[in-house]
């Protein structure tokens, strides 16, 4: 049977949503790289938190990808005790962004060569999802940290919390301050997949255990073509991806008037004003007396 092969269209940043086999896996295959590279451009991160956060943002960014709102978003908290302290991402559709406490973290390579991400981040502790859809309650989602490496974790957060057995690879490929490759795939059986499919899987799982040296090793669509061969792969969509910090200043004054009047008083009664700044992008906000009294007016008493 001649296979027709799967070509991609868009550069850069990108996921790619595939089902394989007419629809008894569906696949997500996302190139990070520049969110990476800005990431730790703005934090000034090591290596190691390089790696760190690059893995958090495409495991984000592929909760991302499965929104089905324009207005949806969600964040992923880890929290594993190690250096790094707490790691944030949020991501929409489209949109990436992420932080962390410490981004200064140096330690040795592991004895694979690899960056000791899971020492950074830590190796037990919790991973938290909120997805905002709009609604009026947010969905949380928590589960243990398996092992502080994200890759496992993320795959064992859709098995346990979303009940979605899932393969799950993350990867940054750092050389210094360089990102050379960040990505990573998401494997996902759906219902009515064949036990054979799963096995065929589970098979080939090693071809994209190091993701991201794959990924610079070759285009997106011929990785795909050469992974799944035999498998049906189809090209369902294919969107753009990338870093942005949606801040402002209407989000600063919220943040100000929910900590609420007495505390407010406080910092207008030191009359030296506020400055504010965003933990993603550092953009800085700063307000005047006058305006935080303003800002006073409309917050509740706490
Ligand atoms: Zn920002």
């Amino acid at each position: 049977m001649e296979e027709i092969e799967v070509r991609t269209q868009l550069r850069g940043d990108r996921v790619l949503h595939l089902q394989l086999l007419d629809g008894q896996a569906r696949v997500l295959f996302l190139d990070t790289t520049e969110m990476a590279q800005r990431c730790a451009d703005l934090h000034n991160a090591s290596p190691v938190c390089t790696a760190a956060l690059g893995r958090l943002m495409t495991g984000t960014a592929m909760l991302g990808a499965m929104l089905k709102g324009e207005n949806e978003s969600v964040s992923v908290t880890i929290r594993g005790g190690g250096p790094m302290g707490s790691l944030v991402a949020v991501a929409n559709g489209t949109d990436v962004k992420a932080c962390a406490d410490d981004y200064s973290v140096q330690l040795p390579l592991q004895a694979n060569g690899h960056l000791d991400v899971g020492g950074a981040i830590g190796h037990s502790g919790r991973m938290t999802v909120v997805k905002d859809l709009g609604l009026r309650e947010p969905y949380i989602g928590q589960c243990e940290l398996v092992s502080g490496e994200l890759g496992i974790d993320f795959a064992n957060y859709f098995t346990v919390s979303e009940q979605q057995p899932s393969l799950v690879a993350l990867g940054t490929l750092v050389s210094g301050d360089a990102v050379l490759k960040a990505g990573g795939l998401l494997i996902q059986p759906l219902p009515g997949c064949a036990e054979e499919t799963i096995d065929q899987l589970e098979l080939r799982s090693p071809m994209f255990a190091d993701i991201s040296r794959e990924l610079a090793a070759a285009p997106m669509d011929e990785l795909v073509n050469g992974w799944f061969r035999g498998m049906k792969p189809e090209l369902l969509e294919e969107r753009s991806l990338r870093w942005h910090c949606d801040c402002s200043r209407e989000r600063m004054e919220r943040a100000l008037i929910s900590i609420g009047r007495k505390d407010l008083q406080e910092i207008i009664d030191d009359d030296r004003g506020a400055e504010l700044q965003c933990h993603f992008c550092g953009a800085a906000y700063s307000f005047t007396t006058d305006e935080l009294k303003a800002l006073a007016a409309s917050a509740e008493d706490r």
